[in-house]
């Protein structure tokens, strides 16, 4: 009910994690889970330069979950940024370009300007649970090109602790945003 996670009981509204987790962000849906085929999709997206998958990304989403996009209603879609230097290096960020696609597509304004990754954060996967919290901790800031809005939709490529999303969520909302929903392509299992 809050991150999207497939459970395994029926019975369960919340899985482990959103039960014992405070998230900042109030709710958000992902396409599949992240194992193959998906994940090497994905890899291919990110690292290989396959932006052209962007878009059909972006056109399931827009087909499963349109309902549900259209219920929170954001007045803005924003991309997770990815650190200047990293963007710089990797010449796109995935997540623009799926919510480039989705803006297109569901005519809601994208803003690529308000939201950056305020530091260099060390690859999540090397880290603990607590080390990758800290290491989140802060990463984002919103920017001088902010303009108030009520309601975002944060768009990534994977969900896999949430601990990105409910970063940039934080940081969103110490800056009056009140809702704040997330679309990703794919997400860890949850129990
Ligand atoms: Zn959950």
């Amino acid at each position: 009910m809050q991150c999207g996670k497939q459970i395994r009981s029926m019975e369960k509204e919340y899985c482990y994690d959103c039960m014992h987790t405070h998230h900042y962000y109030e709710q958000g849906l992902s396409l599949w889970n992240h194992k193959a085929p998906v994940n090497q999709s994905i890899y291919q997206f990110k690292y290989h330069n396959q932006r052209r998958y962007g878009e059909l990304y972006s056109q399931e989403l827009v087909k499963n979950f349109q309902k549900e996009i259209r219920r929170w209603n954001p007045d803005v879609i924003i991309p997770v940024p990815l650190h200047r230097a990293r963007r710089r290096k990797r010449g796109y960020n995935q997540a623009q370009i799926l919510a480039e696609n989705l803006g297109k597509m569901l005519c809601i304004p994208v803003d690529s300007k308000s939201l950056a990754r305020r530091k260099k954060t060390s690859p999540q996967k090397k880290l603990g649970h607590n080390e990758r919290k800290k290491n989140l901790k802060n990463a984002f800031a919103v920017t001088s090109a902010f303009r108030p809005v009520r309601k975002v939709l944060l768009v990534d490529d994977i969900y896999t602790t949430g601990n990105t999303l409910d970063a940039a969520a934080k940081a969103l909302k110490e800056k009056g945003v009140e809702k704040v929903y997330f679309l990703t392509i794919s997400i860890g299992q949850g129990y």
